[in-house]
C-alpha cells in the first residue's frame, strides 16, 4: 500500500466527486453473513452523551460478553450514567487511546476473545407489562446509538418527550450510492424493526409511526410484504440528503422522532432478549471489493478483519468508514467498527469529471437541506463578488457536502460555501 492509502479525506467535504449512480444491488442481494473476529477487538470507551468514560475493567482482567468495561461518573440524563459493555468474551489485553474517524480520540479496551469465558446472563422484558420509564431504562442500559446521527437513542426519546412528540419515523434511507445496510435490515429483520417501533412508541406513551424506505430501481424490495401492520410505509426517491426531503415533505415542522432501523432492531432486542447493542449491519462495497455484501459486525472488530472476510481484489486507495456521502477515510486498518458504522467502502478510483464553469443546472439548490440558493451564491462567487455571494445565507450552510456531490461541473461547491460562511462570520464580527 502506498501513501495514498492513508490520505485523510472526507469524500464530499473536500469536494471530491463520486458518480451518484447506484451500486447497491450486488451487496443487497448477497446473503447476510457474520464477520468472525480474528485476533483482537478494539472497543472504544466512548461516552455518547459527552463527559469522561472511566474504565472499570483493568488490563489482564477476564471480561464476559455484556459485562461492564467503562462508565461515566456523572449521570448522562435522568436514566443515570452511561456505560460501555463488552461485545465479546475474553481478556482485556490493553487499555490505550486510539484516533477514530467517527468519534475522534478516545480510550479503547483491546480485548483478546476467548470463547471459554461465558457471557453474562441476560433478562428479557415483557413490553406490555412495562412502564414508559421502564422501557426507557431498558433502552438506556442497552447503550443504543442511532446509526444515522450517532446520537444516543435514550436522549433522542427524552428530548422528543419534552417536545410532546408522538410521531416516530423508522429511517431506512440509504441515499448513498454503495450503501444498502438499512434496506438489508428491513428485508432481513422487518419484524424486529416493527417491534422496535412499538418499543419507542411505548416510551413516548403512544403515537403513530412511519417507515421511510429508499425506493431504488436497482433493488427489488417491496416493504409492504413485511408485517408493518400499524406502520405507514413511505417510499422515497431522489438523491442525497433524502432524510431532509422526507422531513420537509411529511414533517415540515420537524415534529417527529426519526430513528434508524438498526437502532430500532437493537431496541427490540434490548427488550425481548435483554442484550445491549453490540453489533451493526455494515455494507462492504466499492470497486476494490471482491464480494460486495452486507455483514453483521461485532463492535470493536477492526476494518482489517472485515476486508479479509469479503476479499479485496484491487489496490485500495480509499477506505471510507461511514456512508459514502458523509464518511471519512481511515488511516489505520485496525480502526474498529462501532455503532453507527453503516458502511465500509473501498475504492481504487473516484470518478471525477473535468471541472467546468457552473452550468446553472440548479442541482445544488435542489439537494441543499437548508434550502439555500446555492447556485446564486456560486454565480456571484465566480464573478469575484465575494461579499455579495456570502449574502445568500452562507451562514446557514451545514457543510453536508450534498451540493458538491451532485454538481455535474465537478465544482467544489461545499468548499466554496464554507469559505463564504467564513466571510460572513468575519463581516459579522466587524
Ligand atoms: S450549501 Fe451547505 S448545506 Fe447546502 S448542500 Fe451545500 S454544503 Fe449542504
Ligand atoms: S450543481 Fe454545480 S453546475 Fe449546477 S448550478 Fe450548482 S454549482 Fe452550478
Amino acid at each position: 500500500m502506498d501513501n495514498d492509502f492513508f490520505q485523510h479525506i472526507s469524500l464530499f467535504h473536500t469536494g471530491k466527486y463520486v458518480n451518484l449512480e447506484q451500486h447497491k444491488e450486488p451487496a443487497f442481494s448477497a446473503p447476510l453473513n457474520s464477520v468472525p473476529l480474528r485476533d483482537k477487538a478494539y472497543v472504544p470507551l466512548w461516552a455518547p452523551y459527552g463527559g469522561h468514560m472511566y474504565p472499570v475493567a483493568r488490563e489482564g482482567d477476564r471480561c464476559a460478553r455484556f459485562s461492564l468495561l467503562a462508565r461515566t461518573k456523572v449521570h448522562a440524563n435522568r436514566m443515570g450514567p452511561s456505560w460501555v459493555m463488552s461485545p465479546v468474551s475474553g481478556y482485556v489485553e490493553e487499555l490505550r487511546t486510539i484516533d477514530h474517524p467517527l468519534i475522534g480520540r478516545t480510550f479503547c479496551a483491546v480485548i483478546r476473545p476467548n470463547s471459554k469465558v461465558p457471557p453474562l446472563p441476560t433478562t428479557s422484558h415483557q413490553l406490555n407489562a412495562m412502564t414508559e420509564d421502564g422501557v426507557l431504562r431498558a433502552i438506556h442500559q442497552a447503550g443504543i446509538i442511532d446509526e444515522f446521527d450517532h446520537s444516543a437513542l435514550t436522549q433522542k426519546i427524552l428530548d422528543a418527550k419534552e417536545r410532546g412528540i408522538r410521531e416516530v419515523a423508522a429511517i431506512a434511507l440509504d441515499d448513498s450510492p454503495y450503501v444498502s445496510s438499512a434496506l438489508k435490515t428491513v428485508s432481513e429483520f422487518g419484524m424486529e424493526v416493527n417491534d422496535g417501533l412499538s418499543v419507542v412508541l411505548k416510551a413516548l406513551d403512544g403515537g403513530s409511526a412511519k417507515l421511510a424506505v429508499y425506493d431504488c430501481d436497482e433493488i427489488e424490495m417491496n416493504a409492504q410484504r413485511f408485517n408493518f401492520g400499524f406502520v405507514e410505509v413511505i417510499e422515497m426517491r431522489g438523491g442525497f440528503p433524502l432524510i431532509s426531503k422526507f422531513k420537509h415533505q411529511y414533517y415540515p415542522k420537524g415534529d417527529f422522532l426519526p430513528v434508524g432501523v438498526q437502532a430500532l432492531r437493537s431496541a427490540a432486542q434490548a427488550l425481548s432478549l435483554g442484550i445491549p447493542q453490540t453489533n451493526s449491519i455494515v455494507t462492504v462495497s466499492g470497486d476494490c471489493v471482491k464480494r460486495p455484501c452486507n455483514v453483521i459486525v461485532v463492535h470493536g472488530t477492526p476494518i482489517d478483519d472485515v476486508l479479509r472476510f469479503v476479499g479485496v481484489n484491487r489496490h485500495p486507495r480509499y477506505v471510507i468508514m461511514g456512508d459514502t456521502m458523509t464518511g471519512k477515510t481511515v488511516t489505520d486498518l485496525k480502526t474498529p467498527v462501532i455503532a453507527g458504522t453503516r458502511a465500509i467502502t473501498v475504492m481504487n478510483s473516484l470518478a471525477k469529471p473535468d471541472k467546468t464553469a457552473c452550468t446553472r443546472c440548479g442541482k445544488c439548490v435542489e439537494v441543499c437541506p437548508m434550502g439555500l440558493p446555492v447556485y446564486e451564491a456560486i454565480r456571484l462567487y465566480e464573478r469575484g463578488q465575494i461579499k455579495e455571494a456570502a449574502g445568500f445565507g452562507a451562514e446557514q450552510c451545514s457543510g453536508c457536502g450534498g451540493c458538491s456531490a451532485v454538481c455535474p461541473a465537478g465544482l467544489e461547491v461545499a468548499h466554496i460555501m464554507r469559505n463564504l460562511k467564513r466571510v460572513k462570520k468575519i463581516q459579522h464580527t466587524k
